[in-house]
């Protein structure tokens, strides 16, 4: 396999898909390819604005601080530039709030006397990306064309992947041959990538599922003009009393409050005016609920359903064709309750860039494969976190190659972490004092660090300290009911060794 083993090798690049994660891989490709070109199904958009295409824009996305860490390094300026387009500053008054059924913790605001963060849409964000890619002047967009298959040839046996076959939208006679060599599906949840390599021959393994039955509804306010300080609320669910419903609250460009209610196992947030009202005042805050009376109401609520949480398994094949690769929603697609989604498309662009860096500086054969494994490894610590929290609730179940081990317990442990952590940093509010151990367990779910940073010994000893010896034990008899092993044999044997990187991508600004 001869990929990116020469500039010969690296003329042209072909993207299915121009969402979050194309327009991503399309920002790493650029540096390493002559030219990108971006193939997108839905019409050039003129505004940012909800596609067809992509129809989950309408509904309320939050991209993780991890996530904006690597948006700001792949394209220097972003937030300044989002601000401009008119992202809701977040000012040194503004109110971020995170509430669990142990509290209320207000973040504090990144921003000072100078604004340095927005909230937006996803519409203004995929916009803000699409100017930055449409700038690069190495890449360039073909709008509504639809790929409908790849174009191969066999050499030994082994499958090189040379174009994609495309039509414009709606020409069902039309075939058109473009040619590359690079080929990424970033075409997300509606890929056929694991249908076409069955066609042309492969095995394709089982993909990994959970059927999450998730439910959301959205709807759009007006900023009520005297709460103009409310940012974002994010209620959670409770476990304890079965309410799998949560809620977020999200200022964004426009002077808009976008709100949505979302719940995990088949109960499904209402859809019309009046069950959305109720459902938000059933969650286990009235948090939203009050912020949003007496706003103006901009929108119906409207309702998505994902069945399933997919992860394909491409990486366990024997044999894969030269010259493709798979990112985002096409390879993974998470619960995106936990707001995952964009920042692990981000994650795995900023670990394609790293294999191209790699493979430039010492080419080795089977490049695709080995990016595929790097993929996985990326991909791992969120789909872990998120399959885990979706089995807290009844109906949800987990079919995989690899048996998750220690649910029970890790459901404990989750909700220890949250608990302590919620009472201590609520307590150091009070006293101005900070430990940062407090604030690991959020670390873990912004994607920051890995689950073994806060599943261990020491962290869950450190986390117990101020309790009594009698209350000690008690927890840590419940959560270790049924383990014979020492506490660090337990955590040692549930918790998977993710590799684990958090650092800038080695693409030039
Ligand atoms: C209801 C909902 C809420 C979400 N909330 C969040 C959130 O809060 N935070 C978060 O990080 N993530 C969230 N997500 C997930 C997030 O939308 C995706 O993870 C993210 O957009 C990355 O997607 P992608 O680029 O892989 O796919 P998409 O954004 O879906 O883009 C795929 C693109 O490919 C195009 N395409 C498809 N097939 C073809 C073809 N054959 N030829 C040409 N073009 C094609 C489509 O038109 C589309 O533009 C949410 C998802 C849903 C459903």
């Amino acid at each position: 396999m001869a990929i990116n083993r020469t500039a010969e090798d690296r003329k042209k690049a072909l993207i299915i898909g121009g969402g979050i994660a194309g327009l991503l891989v399309a920002r790493v490709l650029s540096e390493q390819y002559n030219e990108v070109q971006i193939i997108e199904r839905d019409a050039c958009p003129e505004q940012p604005g909800i596609r067809a295409g992509a129809p989950q824009s309408f509904h309320l996305h939050q991209i993780l601080p991890r996530g904006e860490v690597i948006l700001d390094s792949l394209f220097p300026g972003f937030t300044a530039e989002i601000l401009a387009h008119g992202a809701f500053p977040i000012q040194k008054n503004t109110l971020i709030q995170m509430i669990n059924p142990y509290g209320a913790i207000p973040f504090p605001s990144t921003g000072g006397e100078e604004i340095k963060a927005g909230t937006y849409s996803r519409a203004l964000l995929e916009w803000v990306l699409r100017q930055r890619v449409e700038d690069l002047p190495n890449v360039n967009f073909l709008y509504h064309q639809q790929v409908i298959g790849l174009e191969t040839s066999a050499n030994d046996g082994q499958l090189t992947v040379n174009g994609v076959y495309i039509r414009e939208r709606g020409q069902l006679q039309q075939r058109t041959t473009l040619l590359a060599d690079l080929v990424v599906d970033a075409s997300g949840r509606s890929s056929k990538l694991a249908q076409w390599l069955s066609d042309l021959g492969y095995d394709v393994p089982e993909s990994e599922r959970v059927t999450s039955a998730i439910g959301y509804s959205t709807r759009y306010y007006r900023i009520h003009p005297e709460k103009r300080n409310l940012g974002v609320i994010v209620i959670e669910g409770d476990p304890a009393t079965g309410n799998s419903s949560g809620g977020v609250l999200k200022a964004v460009e426009d002077d808009i409050w976008s709100v949505c209610i979302a719940s995990v196992g088949g109960n499904y947030p209402p859809t019309e005016a009046k069950g959305f009202d109720e459902g938000l005042a059933q969650l286990i805050s009235p948090a939203i609920a009050e912020a949003v009376r007496g706003a103006e109401v901009l929108t119906e609520p409207r309702g998505y359903r994902i069945p399933e949480c997919v992860r394909q398994h491409y990486e366990q094949m024997e044999r894969w064709p030269a010259g493709l690769l798979v990112i985002g929603d096409a390879l993974c697609h998470f619960d995106p309750v936990y707001g995952q989604g964009m920042t692990v498309a981000a994650i795995e662009a900023e670990t394609l860039a790293m294999c191209l860096q790699q493979q430039q500086e010492q080419p080795q054969a089977d490049f695709e494969r080995r990016v595929l494994q790097r993929m996985q490894e990326a991909i791992y610590p969120a789909w872990w976190r998120s399959v885990l929290e979706d089995l807290r609730w009844t109906g949800v179940t987990h079919k995989g190659p690899v048996e998750l081990k220690g649910v029970k317990l890790l459901h404990k442990y989750f909700e220890f972490c949250m608990k302590q952590s919620t009472r201590k940093l609520l307590e150091q509010m009070q006293t101005g004092d900070f430990n940062p151990l407090y604030m690991s367990y959020f670390m873990m779910n912004w994607l920051f660090i890995s689950p073994r940073d806060v599943i261990n010994a020491r962290t869950l000893f450190a986390l117990l300290e101020g309790e009594t010896h009698e209350e000690k034990q008690a927890i840590l008899t419940e959560m270790f009911e049924g383990y014979e092993q020492n506490i660090e044999a337990a955590l040692e044997e549930i918790v998977p060794h993710f590799t684990f990187e958090f650092r800038q991508p080695p693409v030039s600004m």
